[in-house]
């Protein structure tokens, strides 16, 4: 039964990924009106998938939903009218069915921000006060970057063309009545996939941000590298945790493991990895040096940083920099010492490699008293 769960998460939230990631492209080409037009399928998606995700399935559930609908409904009904709580606005026809000029699917909007900021208010503030007034700043700082895009993708329009600062207080207003009702129904929510389709959604506008705004200077291909070498990490640890770990275990097997020889199988996900980064920067530059390069330069800085910490400074598969020490370093160190404490398959801990839990730091600077530890297997 937990294995089931556990399947049905990693196939949603990959799943949700390609939508993402097809309408994220999608989106920029010839065909993107197309592509936006798809909005409110992509919507509906999502919120069935973190509805099949949820482990509480109740009727109880079902009224906390219905309630955020009917609520998020009817604010935008009474804002588009009076002009009161957001300013003046009205919806385009980018969002699909709509009842009085207000798309249905925008109360699933609301609905769906909840549950995903909702999660993580609850993992990081406590309090039914405080994971509201966290979740409805979460909330209100992902509208900031909703705006430019529903403005230029026609999803509603202001009457001064920009959203007025009365938007963002109402938005907050209104977040934080919702989720002091989500967290007064559903104080632990664990659903496994909403922490992942938000970020995919920050990703998504901050991308389509990215392009509204021209994407040609030098800072926002700077960006984009940067960027696109972060989420690496989420991709690294995310592969590493659910398939190396998983359906791929055949090819990691021999890194936990060690067989004689210099080459592991386990190499191969370098190679897995080249592949869209190479193909990216060659699509890139064909079509006059756009995004796509800068998104594969930041794969391909990725694979190298990988390679430099884990290949050479923590496996000392090559015999550079043998004295390098600091407490990152250290901490980087320990925790991947940590991982390989296990030989096998199943209860695997730090996937990452990067980002490292505080504690190994904390470890790190005790132990920087002491002369660095030998360099290990
Ligand atoms: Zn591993
Ligand atoms: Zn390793």
């Amino acid at each position: 039964m937990k294995d089931m769960g556990a399947y049905r998460s990693v196939i949603s939230v990959a799943f949700l990924a390609i939508v993402y990631m097809v309408g994220m492209v999608g989106m920029q080409g010839s065909s993107a009106g197309w592509f936006i037009s798809l909005t409110p399928v992509t919507l509906l998606l999502s919120a069935l998938v973190l509805t099949v995700n949820e482990r509480v399935f109740s009727l109880k559930y079902l009224g906390l939903a219905a309630s955020v609908f009917l609520l998020g409904f009817w604010v935008e009904y009474f804002g588009v009218q009076t002009g009161l709580i957001f300013g003046q606005y009205r919806y385009g026809s980018t969002l699909g069915l709509a009842w009085s000029g207000i798309p249905w699917v925008i109360g699933l909007n609301w609905w769906i921000m909840v549950v995903c900021t909702g999660g993580l208010a609850q993992s990081w503030a406590k309090g039914l006060l405080g994971r509201s007034l966290l979740g409805a700043a979460m909330m209100t700082l992902i509208d900031v970057l909703i705006e430019p895009v529903a403005i230029a993708q026609g999803y509603w329009s202001w009457e001064q063309s920009v959203p007025p600062i009365q938007n963002y207080v109402g938005w907050f207003g209104v977040s934080f009545v919702m989720h002091l009702v989500f967290h007064a129904v559903h104080p632990r929510q664990e659903n496994p996939v909403s922490n992942y389709l938000l970020g995919l959604q920050i990703l998504f506008f901050i991308v389509l941000n990215i392009t509204i705004m021209g994407g040609t200077s030098i800072l926002i291909n700077a960006l984009i590298v940067a960027g696109t070498f972060w989420f690496m990490e989420f991709m690294a640890w995310f592969t590493h945790r659910f398939l190396m770990h998983g359906l791929l275990w055949y090819l990691h097997k021999d890194h936990h493991q060690k067989e004689p020889g210099f080459f592991e199988k386990n190499d191969s996900f370098f190679l897995i990895f080249a592949i869209p980064s190479w193909l990216l920067i060659m699509f890139g530059m064909m079509n006059g040096n756009d995004f796509r390069v800068w998104i594969g330069a930041g794969i391909a800085l990725y694979g190298f940083a990988y390679f430099l910490v884990h290949e050479v400074f923590i496996h000392q598969r090559f015999k550079w920099f043998r004295r390098s020490d600091n407490i990152y370093l250290r901490a980087i160190r320990k925790a991947h010492k940590v991982h390989h404490k296990h030989l096998g398959k199943e209860h695997g801990e730090c996937f990452g490699m990067l980002i490292v839990p505080l504690k190994y730091y904390r470890e790190a600077r005790q132990s920087m008293a002491q002369p660095p530890s030998p360099a290990h297997e």
